[in-house]
């Protein structure tokens, strides 16, 4: 099967009993046993549900993995896959993540003792530096949030299997539509599905993947033993979502591209942050790894323009968290997404205050332009 007709068909995708074109919604918390012992398959909704069990088959075909595995949001996930290290573990981790899974790892997981090395993962060479006789695993986002940095998956794959390392990689930007990380030697894979999986702002949720089947048990183990799992509605809402992806993915990328063309030449922008720039110093690598840059765009403005005025004044283009979806959000990640991590760190890794990131979306581009255009006329005025 190939992508498109994998999201489509792929996992289980119709019902077998009724001939239902879709997965009926099994909105049940237990099930009939026949004898002690003897059922169907299920027992209890925290261990297997069939509409999250056709999900979860799903992202382990989308990805390449042996099995899926579906959370209550990308952060629970995250948190899971965290899970399999103990006291005295140590984790290297990419400089750029997500500040919610910083404020895990800085304020939750610290204070059960994992420790962790904070390392730009596109610089390499840094990677092996970093490794320590305790160090289990590798965390990395590509491209990151919200500088949009990218690391060369393969590379530090080999690096974590010369090592014997996990590397783990949180795929939320490029989706399996554009990069996957199993097939460039990663051990598991990780989505916040509340952003293009799902794709229309209407659901939180997480994913994770495998194609090691010990690492698979284990997910297992924890994802039942924790209990963080997606509800049968929301696992069917994700699914309804990824029947599109293709072509979603397809039209964010196409606005992405008019809008960067747009910024890049725009007076009032410092600085624009896309791989699929050729300025851009991942891309390259990029270009390598994935089949598509994304919808994701950040960029800075010139000094004296307010990002804070900028964003506030667009009409069509709406301020708030979140990314991926039908409709263009934009943010401050220093004030809003990232303001959970300490100024000092978010400087180091580059995120200024001024840093604006736009999720494209998929309203006729010309339309999002006379937005921008609208917004920066008005800091103009400031
Ligand atoms: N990973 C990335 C790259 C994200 O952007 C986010 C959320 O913004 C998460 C993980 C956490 O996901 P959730 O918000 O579904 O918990």
């Amino acid at each position: 099967m190939r992508m498109k007709t994998t999201y489509i068909h792929g996992g289980i995708s119709h019902d077998e009993a009724t001939g239902s074109v879709n997965v009926p919604i099994h909105q049940t918390s237990t099930y009939k046993q026949e004898k002690v012992g003897v059922h169907k398959g299920y027992e209890y909704s925290r261990t297997g549900n069939p509409t999250r069990a056709a999900l979860e088959m799903l992202i382990a075909d989308m990805e390449g993995g042996v099995r899926g595995f579906a959370f209550a949001s990308g952060s629970a996930g995250t948190h899971t896959i965290f899970s399999l290290f103990s006291k005295g573990d140590h984790i290297i981790v990419g400089d750029d993540v997500y500040g919610g899974t910083y404020r895990l790892m800085d304020k939750i997981l610290k204070r059960l003792g994992l420790t962790f090395t904070i390392v730009d993962t596109s610089k390499i060479e840094l990677v092996e530096k970093a490794i320590q006789k305790q160090t289990k695993a590798i965390f990395l986002e590509t491209p990151t949030n919200p500088l949009l940095k990218i690391t060369d998956i393969a590379a530090v794959a080999k690096i974590a299997k010369k090592h014997q390392l996990i590397s783990i990689v949180d795929n939320t930007f490029a989706t399996p539509y554009h990069q996957k990380p199993l097939e460039l030697g990663a051990s598991i894979v990780l989505h916040s599905a509340s952003k293009y999986l799902g794709g229309h702002s209407d659901v939180v949720a997480g994913l994770v993947t495998t194609n090691d089947d010990k690492l698979a048990e284990e997910l297992g183990f924890l994802q039942n033993a924790i209990g963080g799992i997606l509800g049968p509605q929301d696992s069917w809402i994700i699914q309804r979502g990824i029947k599109t992806l293709a072509i979603r993915m397809d039209a964010h990328e196409a606005n992405a591209k008019k809008i960067v063309q747009y910024l890049d030449k725009h007076p009032q922008v410092a600085k624009v942050y896309y791989p699929g720039l050729a300025s851009h110093p991942g891309h390259e690598i990029a270009k390598k790894q994935t089949t598509g840059f994304g919808g994701m765009i950040s960029f800075e403005l010139v000094e004296g323009f307010s990002a804070k005025a900028f964003v506030e004044k667009l009409t069509l283009i709406t301020l708030a968290e979140s990314l991926g979806a039908v409709e263009s959000l934009i943010e401050i990640p220093a004030l809003m997404t990232h303001g959970s991590i300490p100024k000092e760190e978010r400087l180091k890794s580059g995120i200024k205050d001024e840093l604006i990131r736009l999720s494209v979306g998929i309203e006729d581009v010309e339309d999002l332009i006379e937005d921008l255009d609208m917004g920066f006329s008005h800091v103009q005025n400031q």
